[in-house]
């Protein structure tokens, strides 16, 4: 999903601003529980090539990596991982070179009204079980045998799928939340995904066998499949009458203070910080870089494309994490105990 910070800079490269659909609706969206926003149509969009077609592999991995391992050995590190580490488990990543432009809903509208509710919904009602099924990579599990060799201080993921733990990671900070729960507003309670799955299903009888054919269905890193219309797609709320959200980071709100803590200090318990498969388009991830440059420890970027942190990089490779990952992780020493 697309997410960005209050605190950050930029919108991210491709993003809509912020209130794109508020500016095509404007009194819907002024009036907040507006029933009557016109029907949002969302157009396919076309899929994007391969990041590696765009982005080279490097032929000789021996040479592209040398620099790293020389960095990284003998040091404990910090791994701070985005969408890139993902798609070779089939989970596209939007920021990725020649991605389609993509217009996240914001939190903001996400709360104005029923309507976009029901949009977002409907198509995560369709693309939730594509994360769910999703298997990890070798990237995933060359992290996970870090860490069980001690040679992690933890994992800091902006992913929402869940495929770090499913690999074996222990010490994982899921930045900006986690596709299984969804959560009131009101009450702060906690459902499980499928059990709210159960609930659209009921309320929704055959609209995902209806809508799962269409030919154009594209998942996207927070499961939106992208439909003609969402239109009469019944959504539920919280038994006490709030609001249900995915436990998810929606663009345009912060990531909670208490995992960026817990992010903070994964990172500087480490020497070196390890990024794999990040652009870092958006603060959450970028103030980690930035934090480890600062305190003076070396910063390693693996990733397919220019990142917003290369000039913070001791060490930049374009390379795919599912092939460089385990290669790192078959040659980086033991620490000194
Ligand atoms: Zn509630």
């Amino acid at each position: 999903m697309d997410l960005d910070e209050t605190t950050g800079t930029a919108a991210p490269p491709g993003a809509e601003p912020a209130h794109g659909l508020a500016e095509l609706f404007p009194t819907a969206y002024r009036q907040g529980r507006a029933t009557t926003v016109p029907r949002i149509v969302v157009k396919p969009a076309p899929l994007p090539p391969p990041a590696s077609a765009l982005v080279p592999e490097p032929e000789d991995l021996d040479a592209a990596l040398a620099p790293v391992l020389d960095v990284l050995a003998g040091r404990r590190l910090a791994a701070l991982t985005g969408a890139g580490v993902s798609t070779d488990s089939g989970i596209p990543d939007y920021r990725s070179p020649g991605s389609p432009v993509r217009q996240p809903m914001t939190f903001q509208q996400f709360c104005s009204s029923e309507a976009f509710r029901r949009h977002y919904w409907a198509r995560n009602h369709l693309g939730w079980r594509h994360l769910r099924d999703a298997k990890p990579n070798a990237g995933h599990a060359a992290l996970a045998a870090l860490e069980a060799r001690g040679l992690l201080t933890g994992l800091v993921t902006q992913n929402i799928d869940l495929l770090h733990v499913r690999a074996g990671s222990r010490a994982v900070v899921h930045l900006h939340g986690r596709y299984d729960r969804v959560k009131c507003l009101t009450c702060g309670a906690v459902i499980p995904r499928e059990q709210h799955d159960a609930d659209l299903v009921a309320l929704n009888p055959g609209w995902r066998e209806r809508h799962e054919h269409v030919a154009d269905v594209e998942v996207a890193p927070d499961a939106d499949v992208v439909l003609e219309s969402t239109a009469g797609f019944r959504i539920t709320d919280c038994a006490c009458g709030g609001v249900l959200i995915p436990d998810v980071v929606f663009f345009g709100s912060n990531t909670p203070r208490e995992r960026v803590a817990a992010a903070t200090a994964i990172v500087d318990d480490a020497a070196a910080l390890l990024v794999a498969g990040s652009s870092l388009a958006v603060m959450s991830g970028l103030r980690f870089v930035r934090r480890a440059a600062r305190a003076g420890h070396p910063v390693v970027i693996l990733n397919r494309g220019p990142t917003r942190g290369d000039d913070l990089a001791t060490v930049k490779v374009d390379v795919g994490t599912s092939r460089a990952l385990p290669y790192l992780a078959a040659r980086l020493p033991d620490l000194a105990p």
